[in-house]
């Protein structure tokens, strides 16, 4: 099988490459470029394709991709929002993901940010850099007996659950699912309720029609003032403008985000000599209690080898006729 990898950086190529060795019937030619529809036809004379969270595998692209011949599409990533399945399904091209590489690894990323933002560690490095070594801003509070409401317990909310319950943190949740692992500790609520009691809230369900702007003007209403709020899910889940009028309205003691709604341009580029307009990031990023990352979530050594073992096994179940699980199809 030949797969043809877009928007390949060091790190996946080396990945990568240190897997594939061991499946002998798999040939993968590396691309910079992302998958765009303008891109979609270099696929010509592959029988797949590898795109990430920022691809563009909507309907041109699709399209594009089934002239090009291509009868697979490998997500090396858990999300699939930016795919058109009703498309893929059209054209009988199988779409297949990595749906849980190192959920501890984002989770364990959702704590830090929350951490950051709570003990402003993004300004206590800076100031101390600069021989400040005054504590004026950095107040925090504890995590200690305050309460964790963690929106989406599957696997990455089950090991944030798992994290804040070490703090010593009472750990709510809302999910249209109960999670059975985590009876024990964890009390499952309405999102109101896990609005207007929680200290903390770590966003990690996906970003669906029935999640778009879950955080949103009457829903921010909703939490308690000083709240801390964690997004590394998806940007989409959070309405951007009324979040920076709840951090303007003093509602926030922080803000951590990962992924955020103007990121697609953003992730993994290097935009320093860049003047951006029109950024609400940058807007975000001026108030002192706010600390976004580049959807580095999953990026850790561990994920890395999972997600590339994950997506080339799925290149060979796709071979062999044989059903993973990890394949997305639309209803
Ligand atoms: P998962 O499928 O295991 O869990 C998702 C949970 O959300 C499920 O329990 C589901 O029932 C719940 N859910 C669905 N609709 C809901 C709703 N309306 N309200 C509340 N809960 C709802 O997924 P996961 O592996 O835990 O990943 C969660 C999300 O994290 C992914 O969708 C992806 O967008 C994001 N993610 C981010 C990174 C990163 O690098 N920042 C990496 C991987 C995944």
């Amino acid at each position: 099988m030949k797969i043809l990898f877009f928007d390949t950086k060091s790190y996946d190529k080396e990945s990568f490459d240190k897997q594939v060795v061991n499946y002998p019937d798999i040939e993968i030619e590396y691309l910079k470029t992302d998958l765009t529809p303008k891109t979609a036809p270099l696929a010509k004379g592959y029988d797949a394709v590898c795109a990430f969270v920022s691809s563009d595998v909507g309907t041109k692209t699709v399209e594009a991709l089934h002239e090009a011949g291509v009868k697979l599409i490998l997500m090396r990533c858990a999300g699939f929002n930016n795919v058109d399945l009703d498309k893929a399904k059209e054209y009988d091209i199988k779409v297949m993901r990595v749906p849980g590489y190192s959920p501890e690894a984002v989770a364990e990323h959702a704590m830090t940010l929350a951490l950051a933002v709570n003990r402003r560690i993004h300004k206590a490095y800076v100031k101390v850099r600069e021989n400040d070594f005054s504590l004026g801003g950095l107040m925090g509070i504890n995590f200690y007996q305050k309460t964790a409401g963690i929106v989406g317990t599957g696997k990455i909310g089950a090991a944030m659950a798992r994290i804040c319950r070490g703090f010593g943190m009472k750990v709510i949740a809302y999910d249209v699912y109960e999670n059975p692992s985590l009876k024990d500790f964890v009390t499952y609520v309405t999102l109101d309720e896990l609005l207007a009691q929680s200290d903390l809230i770590s966003l990690h369900c996906p970003l669906m029609d029935s999640t778009y702007h879950l955080i949103n003007k009457d829903t921010i209403a909703k939490m308690k003032d000083g709240v801390i709020l964690v997004n590394t899910s998806r940007g989409g889940l959070v309405k951007t403008n009324d979040l920076i009028d709840g951090i303007r309205a003093r509602k926030f003691f922080g803000v951590g985000l990962d992924v955020y709604e103007e990121e697609t341009k953003n992730v993994f580029e290097d935009r320093s000599d860049e003047i951006l307009e029109h950024s609400t990031t940058a807007r975000l990023l001026s108030f002192p209690n706010v600390m976004i990352t580049s959807h580095q979530g999953f990026f850790t050594q561990e994920a890395l080898e999972a997600i590339s073992k994950t997506t080339l096994d799925n290149a060979v179940a796709f071979e062999k006729g044989e059903t993973t699980g990890n394949e997305v199809a639309a209803q």
